[in-house]
């Protein structure tokens, strides 16, 4: 029962705490979800903006020095004079010194001219550098560059010139045009690669993304790993490869969107930058953030399930606590009403002790202590403990009655008959016999399920107080209340009591009547008539030994019936008590003379019975009154 709502109470606060805490982490777990797709929108397109700007800048001033050059009328010139003076050495002079100008003044690292007439390569440094020919594949960039209608063009290469160590550049070409429209040549700036992969780099480290610089044919031109030198798609291994003609086909401007694709997932930026012809392409790969999302997601679970954990063991703990101060105030209680409660019942019980009376003997180790204490040894049967008590404590008189009532087989045989409780009242003793008491026994009898017993509860209740008022009571209700002799039917009950199967000894039954006791009445007053009864009553009483029976059946008309030894005995204590009852009463004022007649039977001769016993005496108190009063008549 206990466990049953210590388990529901866990199951409600686990389900509260579980709900609360996925609502939270949900509710958090979406809104960061918004806010991270937002900030990784956000950083994505700014920087492209970023980037865009950046390259454009770059870009513009390098195409716009390489385009002044091929303006120049004084380069122009030089390519004319070419023809003439190409192989003087004062003209390379002055073409590399041009070149050499620009160089300084703007810090590239490549400053070159081609020439269309003699396909010589002039280089800041070098003067004359080489001659491009159409089957060198290093020189191809140049060949296709003529071949196309573009005014300027980028290209990614390693730097041939001598001085440059191969160096990755890139490449500004532009082409010199004469008056009639002619190309006569090629002139342009370079500049390192790096500057553009640091810029890509920088970006990538502060934000975590990749940005790309790809051609018309998705060739990576410049990235932060590579160049357009080691042509590289970059669709092939995106996640966003599906949509390479869409991003390549726009010119418009910006463009982004989120892709997912073979476990790569993310939020691309595009734009077209037309100065280079080339493809800004921004990708946010936002899989490892999302990992690190669902990573915190797992971790508050894992939180949550600490937290719960934490929670339980705190209830049971502090369930388990109050339980076990509940449990001992309800029993500190339960003592505390138990201990009232026997005070009480003690008041009315001197013990209460269990039977089991199927198997005869003490139902509890309370019970066996108090029979040991009586003096019955352990291993004694119930019926054995009952003879024990009965002759230890109870008044004789009342041991059959005890033994007959409470002896296993009677208790048995009442349950069987349906009763399910049985009384004694008895007199017994504490003090080995010098004083006895009044003592009620009351038992309730019962079926125990367990053992499938007969058991009976015993309580001993000391009646003493009230069986004493109880016979007070009787006895008085036997009284005159005038004489206090007994009255008709007390007299009737316990003579009746004495003669009940005594047909053997001699009893002798007095009837005794005042004489002319009216006239008392009449002269003295009805006042003085009552104190000459008790009076009389009081002579009577002295002439019977105690435990005789003397009542006053009538007005002015006792009994007296006492054993008698002999009908010879009767003559002599009628003629006597007619003696004794012929005397002069005086209260003081008045006098009077008292005599009493009296008829006698005797028992068993004269009666057997109350009835007959006083029958025949009255016959013979009428033969003394018919004789004269004042003597007396024994019935024979
Ligand atoms: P007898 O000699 O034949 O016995 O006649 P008696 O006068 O004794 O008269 P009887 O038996 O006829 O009447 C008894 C009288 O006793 C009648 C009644 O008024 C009187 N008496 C009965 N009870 C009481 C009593 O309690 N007190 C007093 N004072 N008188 C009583
Ligand atoms: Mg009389």
């Amino acid at each position: 029962m206990k466990k049953n709502i210590l388990f529901r109470t866990n199951v409600v606060i686990c389900t509260v705490i579980v709900l609360g805490f996925l609502l939270t982490s949900m509710i958090s777990y979406f809104s960061n979800n918004g806010i991270f797709k937002k900030d990784v929108e956000k950083i994505t397109t700014l920087t492209s903006e970023g980037i865009y700007h950046q390259i454009d800048s770059i870009f513009t001033k390098p195409i716009n020095i390489s385009l002044t050059m091929a303006n120049d009328s004084l380069l122009k010139m030089f390519l004319t004079e070419e023809n003439t003076r190409g192989g003087d050495e004062e003209f390379v002079q002055s073409m590399r010194e041009y070149l050499l100008a620009y160089q300084v003044k703007y810090g590239y690292d490549s400053v070159f001219l081609v020439s269309a007439g003699t396909d010589k390569y002039y280089h800041f440094s070098q003067g004359v550098d080489r001659i491009l020919t159409k089957d060198n594949p290093e020189d191809e960039w140049y060949y296709a560059f003529m071949q196309d209608t573009r005014e300027y063009s980028l290209n990614i290469d390693n730097d041939e010139a001598k001085s440059a160590d191969n160096g990755i550049t890139i490449f500004i070409n532009c082409k010199i045009y004469s008056r009639d429209g002619d190309i006569m040549g090629v002139v342009g700036v370079g500049f390192r690669v790096d500057t553009l992969q640091k810029l890509f780099k920088e970006y990538e480290d502060k934000f975590k993304l990749r940005a790309y610089l790809v051609d018309d044919d998705g060739t990576i031109e410049i990235s932060t790993t590579k160049t357009g030198f080691v042509k590289s798609d970059l669709f092939r291994e995106c996640g966003y490869g599906e949509y390479k003609e869409e991003i390549l086909a726009n010119q418009e401007g910006p463009q982004s969107f989120w892709y997912s694709s073979g476990g790569k997932k993310g939020y691309v930026a595009v734009d077209y930058i037309p100065n280079l012809k080339w493809h800004l392409i921004v990708d946010n790969d936002t899989v490892a953030l999302e990992k690190r999302l669902n990573h915190q997601l797992a971790l508050g679970v894992f939180v949550i399930l600490l937290v719960i954990g934490a929670v339980l063991f705190m209830i049971t703990c502090i369930i388990h606590k109050y339980n076990s101060q509940i449990i001992s105030l309800a029993v500190e209680k339960e003592k505390a009403h138990r201990t009232a409660f026997q005070t009480e019942t003690e008041k009315l019980y001197e013990n209460i002790y269990e039977i089991d009376i199927t198997h005869n003997c003490a139902a509890s180790e309370a019970t066996e202590s108090y029979f040991e204490s009586l003096g019955a040894s352990k291993q004694m049967v119930f019926d054995d403990v009952l003879e024990v008590i009965a002759r230890k404590q109870i008044k004789e008189e009342y041991r059959d009655g005890y033994l007959n009532t409470f002896s296993s087989g009677n208790v048995l045989k009442a349950y069987e008959e349906g009763r399910e409780s049985l009384y004694f009242d008895f007199m017994t003793t504490n003090d080995g016999g010098k004083t006895y008491y009044w003592m009620r026994i009351t038992a309730r009898i019962f079926y125990w399920k367990d053992d499938q017993s007969v058991r009976m509860l015993v309580y001993r209740q000391n009646i003493d107080q009230e069986k004493k008022k109880e016979v007070q009571m009787a006895e008085k209700m036997m009284r005159d209340s005038l004489s206090g002799l007994y009255n008709k039917a007390a007299v009737q009950e316990l003579i009746t009591g004495y003669l009940k199967g005594d047909t053997e000894n001699c009893y002798a039954f007095f009837i005794l009547d005042i004489d002319n006791f009216k006239s008392v009445n009449d002269t003295c007053g009805h006042a003085v008539g009552d104190r000459v009864i008790t009076d009389f009553a009081g002579k009577i009483q002295g002439q019977f030994a105690e435990g005789d029976i003397i009542g006053r059946i009538g007005g002015d008309e006792f009994v007296a019936f006492v054993p008698a030894p002999s009908e010879e005995w009767v003559g002599k204590k009628a003629e006597k008590l007619s003696e004794a009852l012929r005397y002069e009463f005086s209260d003081g004022e008045k006098i009077c003379w008292i005599s009493a007649s009296i008829g006698v039977s005797i028992a068993p001769g004269g009666g057997v019975d109350f009835e007959t016993l006083y029958k025949n005496a009255d016959t013979a108190l009428y033969r003394t009154k018919q004789k004269g009063k004042r003597g007396f008549t024994i019935y024979l």
